[in-house]
């Protein structure tokens, strides 16, 4: 038997246990890492900024439900792709990091690009370990995986220096180590089950709310039959949404800030009490709200508001012990109840409340009203990614999802960047699929320059930029005063122009009677396209119930 060298047997490792997709830069110690994944037939794609690189890993990894790999240079090069750790660690997504590192032999001494990764991704890390030596290589990748995939999900840190990756083994010495599969599904305690749905009995106002963890379970055919069966009121966290329809007759999401303040029992199927979900606590939520929550963490059970039944296991096989347990069961939660009258009004208001602006063909155009044009386009199999402030948040109510793990947005951490990453991402593996990306002006610009990844790898997304000229908002121009106000930017910029820039097509759309027209050409056109659409400077969304933590 032969040699191999550090950077194949990585490879190897990686492609062993089923990472599919890279998306990484390269540079010292790393390019024959990437080389060596493509020999080994993972989909190497080369990024412009490790930030974005490691937000398109996480991504890639939520939608084909195994972690998907990064691989960065060393020092800054992982610095920057710790957002990305961060960001899929408060996502609960799993990911799998590959930094390059000065040589084991220079250490302490001053190297080039030295610097303590694995001490510094271990905040953000469910596992790190640098690998020591070359032949160890298969054992650390399987525990890397086995971490990051198992339990609640999150992201993995291998640290490769120089001389291991240029070092070499004897075949014979290389330590094996199994490819890790599906993680165990565990299951909730049968009495728990029970309780669960006499808790659901005995509520006056319940209400589902269906988290992306459910997502990531592949949760969606138990989870239908869940709600169709008990006919109970669901609302779908910002990425649980399409889990079922959002125009599902049961869908309360019309009348979210009702449902969540007047419900006595909320169930959390894989969603936490955290700011999105407003803590789980009044003026949001009702007093004394009663709370079931189903999760694969343990350690979350009872995050901010105490839970009174606990369904600790998989979304999946505990959405299916719900399900057998209700064949023993008559109930369903009955058409004709206050609360769901009550709901229905108030979906109904929240309507009526925005048609104006929807109907508003004023130029510059507000947000609901370019939505207008967008939701009327988008087909039904899109995989949406969302990002910015009003963008985002206008964009969540207006746009629907049809199916599960069709929208991808800021998330659990907030973080404007993650779209261009995550575009990437979905057009890479799902290149069947229409990949639309609505964003801000402001949150475009963080990853801008991964308009030159898209056109390289000729991906055919559709990119529409809502452009109100600032954060949160602008102003009409560019003044000669100085200082300039923190939240401005540059007033009608031709984003459009750098999609041109590296081949792709840029339309600019002032007219609201233009876009839908522009709309349609971009999605005829084969090959990716930007639509720059100028918002009112000053427009908003309608007026909230509470001006604080409205999502
Ligand atoms: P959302 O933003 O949609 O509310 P969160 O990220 O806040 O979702 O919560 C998702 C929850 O789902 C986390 O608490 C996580 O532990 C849980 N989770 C992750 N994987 C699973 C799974 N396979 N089964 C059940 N729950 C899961
Ligand atoms: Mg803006």
């Amino acid at each position: 038997m032969g040699t191999i060298d550090g950077a194949a047997l990585m490879a190897r490792s990686l492609r062993q246990q089923g990472v599919e997709y890279m998306f990484g830069i390269v540079g010292f110690p790393v390019f024959s890492i990437a080389t060596a994944a493509q020999k080994e037939g993972i989909t190497f794609i080369g990024m412009r900024n490790e930030q974005s690189a490691s937000y398109a890993a996480q991504a890639a990894s939520y939608l084909t439900g195994r972690p998907q790999a990064c691989l960065v240079v060393s020092g800054p090069g992982v610095i920057h792709a710790f957002a990305g750790l961060a960001n899929a660690q408060q996502n609960c997504w799993p990911m799998i990091l590959v930094g390059g590192a000065s040589p084991t032999y220079q250490n302490g001494m001053g190297a080039f690009q030295e610097e303590r990764q694995v001490a510094l991704a271990e905040p953000y890390c469910k596992y790190a370990h640098a690998v020591e030596h070359v032949e160890r290589i298969p054992y650390y990748v399987e525990q890397a995986m086995r971490s990051s995939l198992y339990g609640r999900p999150g992201p993995v840190y291998l640290d490769m220096p120089d001389d291991i990756i240029r070092g070499t083994a004897d075949e014979e010495r290389i330590v094996s180590a199994s490819p890790v599969g599906d993680p165990p599904r565990s299951q909730a305690h049968p009495e728990d089950v029970e309780a669960a749905l006499t808790a659901l009995e005995s509520a006056e106002r319940p209400l589902i709310v269906v988290g992306k963890g459910m997502a990531w379970s592949r949760a969606e055919d138990e989870v239908r039959k869940f709600i169709e069966r008990t006919q109970l009121p669901f609302l779908a966290s910002p990425m649980g949404k399409g889990m079922l329809p959002d125009d599902d007759p049961l869908s309360v999401g019309a009348a979210r800030s009702h449902a969540l303040k007047e419900a006595d029992l909320v169930f959390l199927m894989g969603a936490r009490l955290n700011w999105i979900m407003h803590f789980g606590l009044p003026p949001r939520f009702a007093e004394g709200v009663r709370v079931i929550q189903l999760d694969i963490s343990p350690e979350e059970i009872g995050t901010n508001v105490p839970a009174e039944v606990a369904l600790v296991g998989d979304g999946k096989a505990v959405a299916s012990q719900l399900n057998a347990a209700l064949d023993q069961r008559q109930w369903f939660y009955p058409a004709d109840t206050e609360w769901r009258t009550a709901l229905q009004h108030k979906a109904a208001d929240n309507q009526t409340s925005v048609q104006s602006m929807i109907d508003d063909d004023s130029t510059p155009m507000n947000y609901y009203r370019a939505y207008r044009d967008i939701v009327d386009w988008l087909p039904d199999d899109a995989i949406i990614v969302g990002e910015g402030a009003n963008t985002m948040d206008i964009g969540r109510t207006q746009m629907p999802n049809r199916g599960p793990r069709q929208r991808l947005d800021a998330g659990s951490y907030g973080t404007m960047g993650i779209g261009l990453g995550f575009m990437v991402a979905a057009a890479t593996v799902h290149p069947d699929r229409p990949i639309v990306g609505v964003q801000g002006d402001s949150a475009f610009g963080f990853s801008g320059m991964e308009l030159e990844t898209i056109c390289r790898y000729k991906l055919p997304l559709k990119l529409i930029v809502l452009n109100n000229g600032g954060i949160g908002g602008g102003i009409d121009e560019l003044p000669d005063d100085r200082p300039l106000p923190p939240s401005m930017l540059t007033p009608g910029a031709h984003y459009e122009r750098v999609m041109e820039a590296f081949g792709g097509k840029g339309f600019f759309v002032t007219d609201p009677g233009e876009l839908r027209a522009v709309l349609d050409e971009a999605m005829a056109h084969d090959g990716p396209a930007l639509i720059n659409v100028l918002i009112h400077p000053r427009a908003g969304r309608k007026p909230q119930q509470f001006t604080w933590l409205t999502t």
